[in-house]
């Protein structure tokens, strides 16, 4: 810690989210250095080749919900760890805060543990809509925030495709198959994208993956509207 730091800690104290312990390093924000390097991280050897689930079997490369869902439309995902402490702690100030700068640690964390070649032929960034209603709530989507700045980074353009049009229960209270019917005909086309997106390769950013079924819903619709192909980039892989 240098001077200029400790200096500042004196009049702006701030808790770490995760273990209450003061940040003393001003170059960190909400979470301190010690429990923000301990992300646990996706073994993608040991993972399910579509959405990082980790395999039970070394002999198969697929999980039981990739193979069991009727049809996947999206090719597979990258996350940048699981869905607990310090991404937890750090996506809730982003979503319910309306925290940006958790919003700009996560992308940059994201972009940190993905690979380059996983954007190399993206043509178009998309993200997960909420409603007219939630967004009116928070003031803004949350998952919109992280594909500007993905985008900003990556160089590649970042476009709204999709607005959602049915008031939906929350996701994480819901079993997997009642969050398939939550979300059925949840998504819509924007007016006047279809061009924009025929034959594309499209990312779609999203804040956490559970059961898939939000990806897969919104690549639905991105597919039956001329989209090529469907990627899914998500913060936190949740167990
Ligand atoms: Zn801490
Ligand atoms: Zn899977």
């Amino acid at each position: 810690m240098n001077l200029m730091n400790g200096f500042l800690s004196l009049f702006y104290p701030s808790e770490c989210l995760c273990c209450k312990r003061y940040i003393k390093d001003f170059k960190y924000f909400f979470v301190c250095p010690d429990c923000f390097n301990h992300v646990k991280e996706i073994d993608k050897h040991s993972s399910c080749k579509i959405c990082l689930k980790p395999l039970s079997s070394e002999f198969v490369d697929v999980c039981v919900e990739c193979r069991e869902r009727v049809k996947t439309y999206f090719e597979c995902i990258e996350a940048a760890g699981f869905y607990e402490s310090p991404l937890k702690e750090l996506i809730y100030q982003l979503k319910f805060y309306q925290k940006k700068k958790a919003g700009k640690i996560l992308a940059d964390y994201v972009l940190s543990k993905v690979q380059d070649d996983f954007f190399k032929n993206i043509d178009i960034i998309t993200y997960v809509p909420i409603s007219k209603r939630t967004k009116e709530q928070r003031n803004f989507n949350h998952t919109e925030i992280l594909a500007l700045y993905i985008g900003s980074k990556k160089r590649i353009k970042v476009m709204e495709t999709m607005k959602k049009i049915k008031e939906t229960e929350d996701q994480s209270s819901l079993k997997r198959e009642a969050r398939l019917k939550n979300l059925k005909d949840a998504f819509e086309i924007k007016n006047d994208i279809k061009e924009k997106i025929f034959k594309k390769k499209i990312l779609v950013i999203d804040d956490i993956y559970t059961t898939g079924s939000t990806m897969n819903e919104v690549s639905k619709v991105l597919k039956e509207n001329g989209t090529k192909e469907i990627f899914g980039l998500v913060i936190a892989r949740s167990l």
